[in-house]
């Protein structure tokens, strides 16, 4: 602490903003580190995800076996999980639970926002400010911001014209429960969040109308009871766990794959191998291979059919199946109970690509077709992903350079972590790593340790900082394309995945889809490198 260069004086040594999977972890690393560190949170608890979407339904769709942290023993072994997939008031607990363990809670400043992050060159050190206008300055940021952070505005005219009561997903209320018993309740969009609240909310709403744009691909979830045997053989060895995590496509171990290569099968045993993935409830891995765009084109039909099963009425099923795209073209959903709502009479899908929503008025929504009266509006409209969290901040780097105008095009950085003109400045969970189409518990131990172990490299060889070359800034943006040509759907789709979900966000697949297992060892290449594809700061230089 109380760095002193060319002056100037940090108050600390790390300031990590955000307090979910990442920043809870990030705080607790730091002081292990023996490192100074202040948090800031705009929440008024822990959480992040967790604490904001607290929408009837909301539950994690990575196994609770997975979806966790693996870096203490004790943590593993105290902590019980009640289903597969934990809900969402579980989740929190878990985390206030691990804020506590690790006694973080205390270094948190909560319900503030970080405004702002600028650097200066001359000191080498970072002053982060807050929307109430305090400042800090430290040698090292962590933007623990998270990548489904910021909500989507919905884009719809007369939104605030609406004269019943209006909530999104992204930020449901927490301080009461939101009445919908005996009301008309509209909701907008189909995505993951969606899916999860349609059906609770159809089990006390008098009417139920979904305004879907565009259908997606819905599978069964992995819920159920935690096999004990797994939850025992996970705590005799949580670090055996937490490496082979890593080790991982996914950053997760999925219940099953099938062991079989697609071009190996024959008709009939294609269809065997897809029913017996659909029974394990993996059916997106039922073939060793199943990223090949054949493999990919079989178990998308395969999930078409089972959808249209499912759904009684021929026009609602056949609208609700997401004909328009392959599997992972967009986020998939899963649920066991969605499609399944459609079948009660009080529950109506509104196909919003025939009858598009032209705009909301005091009574309600009114259609191409028609006007829709309602009581409450719930907006399950998604969010500006990977990018729009750190580009809610103002951030200035060398030269007073500003992220905002570095990111016009699209998010760049190196290794998803850091960007070129910006040292010491830290971004886990955004864009270019392996993110949302990972495990993002495993995701945010191995970012905060790569980071951590960045900051100690620093501090023992007598530097005071690093940034990207610009040539691996480069390379990361070919790579992060180069991985994404390869998955069915990924540069066709209309998805959140590259910016398509927010009108005039620029394109650009934001995901590295090279494997959590190359992710992990292309960060640790450069540790081991000396950090090659970097350029340093001397400690002296700074001064
Ligand atoms: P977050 O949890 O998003 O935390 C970021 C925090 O930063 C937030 O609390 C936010 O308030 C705070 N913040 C942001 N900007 C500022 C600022 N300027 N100033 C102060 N504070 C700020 N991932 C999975 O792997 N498996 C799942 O099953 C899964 N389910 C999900 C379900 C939902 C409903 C959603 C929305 C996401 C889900 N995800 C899932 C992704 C999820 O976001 C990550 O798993 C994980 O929780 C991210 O943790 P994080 O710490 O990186 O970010
Ligand atoms: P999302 O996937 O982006 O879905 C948003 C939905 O709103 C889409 O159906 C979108 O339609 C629709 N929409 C947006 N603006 C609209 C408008 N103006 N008019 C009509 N429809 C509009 O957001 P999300 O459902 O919140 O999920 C985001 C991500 O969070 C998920 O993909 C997942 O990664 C994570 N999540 C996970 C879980 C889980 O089960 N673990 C649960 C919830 C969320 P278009 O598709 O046509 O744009």
């Amino acid at each position: 602490m109380g760095n002193d260069t060319n002056g100037a004086v940090a108050d600390c040594d790390v300031v990590v903003v955000g307090a979910g999977f990442a920043g809870i972890y990030a705080l607790w690393k730091a002081e292990q580190r023996g490192l100074t560190v202040r948090g800031f949170e705009r929440g008024s608890e822990v959480g992040g995800t967790w604490y904001w979407n607290a929408y009837p339904g909301a539950r994690c769709d990575v196994a609770s076996y997975n979806y966790a942290y693996f870096f203490d023993n004790e943590i593993v072994r105290e902590w019980n999980w009640s289903d597969v997939c934990s809900n969402q008031e579980e989740i929190q607990r878990y985390l206030s639970f691990v804020a506590e363990k690790c006694n973080v809670t205390r270094l948190i400043t909560f319900d503030t926002r970080v405004e702002a992050v600028s650097y200066d060159a001359a000191s080498a050190l970072w002053t982060v400010q807050t929307a109430d206008g305090e400042t800090v300055v430290c040698r090292y940021v962590v933007l623990a911001v998270g990548a489904l952070s910021e909500p989507k505005a919905p884009d719809i005219e007369g939104v605030d014209s609406f004269a019943g009561e209006a909530h999104f997903t992204s930020s449901w209320p927490r301080d009461r429960v939101v009445d919908m018993k005996g009301k008309r309740v509209g909701v907008i969009g189909t995505g993951s969040s969606g899916v999860q609240c349609v059906p609770e909310i159809a089990k006390v709403a008098s009417d139920v109308f979904v305004f879907q744009r565009t259908a997606n691909f819905v599978t069964p979830t992995l819920s159920g009871p935690m096999d004990p045997e797994v939850v025992e053989t996970m705590r005799q060895d949580p670090g055996a766990v937490r490496k082979e995590l890593r080790s991982t496509y996914g950053g997760n171990q999925p219940l099953y794959i099938g062991p079989d290569r697609f071009n190996d099968l024959d008709e009939a045993g294609r269809e065997k191998a897809l029913w017996h993935a659909w029974e394990q409830r993996e059916v997106a891995l039922a073939f060793w291979d199943s990223h090949l765009p054949e493999a990919n084109a079989a178990i998308s039909e395969f999930i078409r059919q089972r959808m249209l099963e499912v759904v009684k009425d021929p026009w609602t099923a056949d609208k609700l199946v997401p004909w328009d795209h392959p599997y992972g073209g967009k986020r998939p959903c899963q649920s066991d109970v969605y499609l399944q709502t459609y079948n009660q009479p009080h529950v109506r899908l509104i196909a919003l690509r025939e009858t598009p929503i032209e705009k909301i008025v005091p009574e309600g929504i009114v259609t191409s077709a028609e006007t829709i009266p309602l009581d409450v509006i719930v907006y399950a409209t998604g969010f500006d992903a990977l990018s729009g969290p750190v580009r809610a901040l103002n951030i200035t780097g060398i030269d007073g350079v500003s992220m905002g105008d570095i990111w016009a095009d699209g998010p760049v950085n190196y290794l998803g972590t850091m960007v070129h003109g910006f040292p010491n400045l830290f971004l886990p969970s955004s864009a270019m790593s392996p993110s949302v189409l990972s495990n993002m518990a495993t995701l945010a131990e191995q970012q905060i340790d790569f980071i951590f172990d960045t900051i100690r490299w620093l501090d023992s060889n007598d530097q005071a900082g690093l940034h990207p070359s610009s040539d691996s800034q480069d390379f990361w943006r070919d790579e992060t394309l180069r991985f994404a040509k390869r998955v069915p759907g990924a540069l066709t789709t209309e998805s959140w995945y590259n910016g398509a979900n927010i009108p005039g966000k620029p394109r650009r697949y934001m995901v590295y889809r090279g494997g959590f297992n190359r992710y992990h060892e292309a960060c640790y290449a450069e540790l081991d490198s000396g950090f090659k594809g970097y350029e340093l700061l001397s400690a002296s230089a700074a001064q």
